[in-house]
Formats: structure tokens, C-alpha cells, sequence
């Protein structure tokens, strides 16, 4: 009877793994139609600077309003366009839309930064640099204003593909940021090699500091350790006004989340920061 059991857990195993694979085949296919039907598009989030109390950057964050099946998740959709070879079609649109934003935004008078999440798998591709170069030309954007987020979680070795393709990214002008940072398992190392500007304190110990002294004092710390090594630091997922304040007192540089704007299509975007503009003025 227990062989029977175990027999029926394999069927079903089996059949929730062909499931899966069609749902990504599926997924897969009517991904590469959605880019060109405009299903694809890209929100922006603004970074607070909580010094000046401006809002000095945005983050591109990738969308997919699929016609029937509504919303698509990038957490879903992205994984699945690293595994099949999209990545590099949709970081190209991303980029080329949070690049016009950029040259946009300056033309409205508001000079920030534009950041851009850079998936594990690309920085592994050598038309890398090549690629962002051209978008940044094409539209006559500065490097220094573009800043690569990166997530890459395997521990770093200074002699790997990746490190030299950070290194060849920030020489030719770019910034770099490290997202998430305190998830992942080679994250100190991270901090005291990466050539990055920027730490991006996970969201996951920010929604907890409210509620838990121990967190309140592991961000206080991760803060003191990046401003030790003279990194901005970044907090995102801020929900709350306390959040916002225990984080402004703790020294947090910059700040993103849910409290100041979700991410927002780009003429929202415009709107809430001119909006927040005449405010400061009034
Ligand atoms: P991430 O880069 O760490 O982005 C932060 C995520 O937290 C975003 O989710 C954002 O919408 C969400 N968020 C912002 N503020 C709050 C808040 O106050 N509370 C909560 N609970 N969440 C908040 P999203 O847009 O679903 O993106 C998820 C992840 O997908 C991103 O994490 C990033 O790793 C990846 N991703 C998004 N766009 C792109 C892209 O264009 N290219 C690549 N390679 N990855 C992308
Ligand atoms: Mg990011
Ligand atoms: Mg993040
Ligand atoms: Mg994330």
C-alpha cells in the first residue's frame, strides 16, 4: 500500500512539473509578443534623498499587463526570461525607455539619477557595456546617471567574469548599486569589494524595524557599515511615517517605498514629483 502511495506522490510530482513547464512555455511564448504589442511597460519609483527632502532619483521597474491574464509579476516573468535568452530584448526596452525618462526629466528642470535592475545572467554578457553605451548615446544621457542595480547572490571571486565586467561597467562611467543587500550569503564581501556606490537595504528588514528592536539596530548597523566604506545607503520598502523617521534618525541616506509613491507610469511619475515641488515651494 505504501508503494502505491509513493507511485501516486511520483504521478503527481510529475504532473505539477509538466504543468509548470507548459505554464513557462506558455508564459514564454506570449512574452515575446508582448513587447511588441506595448504589454511591456515600465513603471518608475522615486528615491527620497532625506537630507534635502527631494526626491533625486527614480528606479525603472519593469511591467506586463498581459490582455487576459491581467498584471504579470517581473518576479515571475523574469527568472523565466533569463532561463530562455529574453533578457537581454527586455533589459534593452528598460533601458531605452528609463534612459528618454532621464533626458525627459531633465527637461523638465529635474536633474536624477535613473536606476536600472541588471539581472545575474547579463552580466555574464559580454555585449553588455555595448549595448548601454548605445542606448545611453542615442538619447545623450551622462553615465554617471545611470545606475545598475545587481543581485547577483553567488559568492564574489575577483578573478570571475562577472567582477571584471563590474569593473570594465563602472571605469566607463556607470554607477553600480547592490540590491537587496542582506539576503544572499556572500554579502560582506559584496560590500568590501564590489566597486559599487550604492547599498540597497532589503526591504525585508525594513517592514520588521517597526516592530522589532533587533532589526531597528541590524539596519542601524548595516547603515554604519556602508558609510564606513563610503556607500549611499538606500532603504526600500519604507510603509510607514515611523519607518521613514527611525530611518531618517539612524542617518539612512535615501528611501523608496509605498509611503513616498509606488511605482508609477512615467506621467505619474512627472506629476507627483512637480507636485511635491510646488508643495515645498508653498
Ligand atoms: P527590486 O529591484 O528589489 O525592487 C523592489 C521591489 O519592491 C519592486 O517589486 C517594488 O515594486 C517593490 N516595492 C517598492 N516599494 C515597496 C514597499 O513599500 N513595500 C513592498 N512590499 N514592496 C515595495 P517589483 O516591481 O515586483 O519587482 C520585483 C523584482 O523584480 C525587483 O526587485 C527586481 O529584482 C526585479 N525586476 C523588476 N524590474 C526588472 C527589470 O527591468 N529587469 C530585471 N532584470 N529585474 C527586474
Ligand atoms: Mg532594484
Ligand atoms: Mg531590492
Ligand atoms: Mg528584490
Amino acid at each position: 500500500a505504501e508503494e502505491a502511495v509513493r507511485s501516486d506522490e511520483l504521478v503527481f510530482q510529475h504532473d505539477a512539473r509538466k504543468h509548470e513547464a507548459q505554464w513557462e512555455i506558455s508564459l514564454l511564448t506570449s512574452l515575446d509578443r508582448a513587447i511588441d504589442n506595448g504589454e511591456v511597460w515600465v513603471a518608475y519609483q522615486p528615491k527620497l534623498d532625506l537630507v534635502s527632502n527631494r526626491i533625486t532619483g527614480a528606479e525603472a521597474l519593469v511591467r506586463w499587463t498581459h490582455p487576459e491574464r491581467g498584471p504579470i509579476g517581473p518576479d515571475k516573468f523574469i527568472r523565466i526570461a533569463e532561463e530562455f535568452h529574453r533578457i537581454e530584448r527586455i533589459t534593452r526596452f528598460v533601458l531605452n525607455d528609463a534612459v528618454r525618462a532621464a533626458v525627459e526629466l531633465e527637461r523638465e528642470g529635474y536633474e536624477m539619477t535613473m536606476s536600472v535592475n541588471i539581472a545575474a545572467q547579463l552580466l555574464r554578457n559580454p555585449a553588455l557595456p555595448g549595448m548601454i553605451a548605445e542606448i545611453l548615446a542615442a538619447h545623450g544621457l551622462s553615465p554617471n546617471r545611470l545606475i545598475l542595480e545587481i543581485t547577483e547572490t553567488d559568492r564574489l571571486d575577483r578573478s570571475s567574469k562577472t567582477f571584471q565586467m563590474l569593473q570594465r561597467l563602472v571605469q566607463s562611467g556607470l554607477r553600480l548599486s547592490i540590491d537587496d543587500f542582506g539576503t544572499g550569503n556572500a554579502t560582506i564581501d559584496y560590500l568590501r569589494y564590489l566597486p559599487a556606490s550604492e547599498v540597497k537595504i532589503d526591504k525585508s528588514f525594513i517592514s520588521t524595524m517597526d516592530s522589532s528592536e533587533a532589526d531597528l539596530r541590524l539596519v542601524q548597523s548595516i547603515i554604519e557599515m556602508a558609510h564606513s566604506l563610503d556607500r549611499v545607503v538606500v532603504a526600500e520598502g519604507v510603509e510607514t511615517l515611523k519607518n521613514l523617521e527611525a530611518l531618517t534618525r539612524l542617518g539612512c541616506d535615501l528611501v523608496q517605498g509605498y509611503h513616498i509613491s509606488r511605482p508609477v507610469p512615467y506621467r505619474d511619475f512627472l506629476s507627483f514629483v512637480s507636485g511635491r515641488r510646488a508643495r515645498l515651494i508653498s
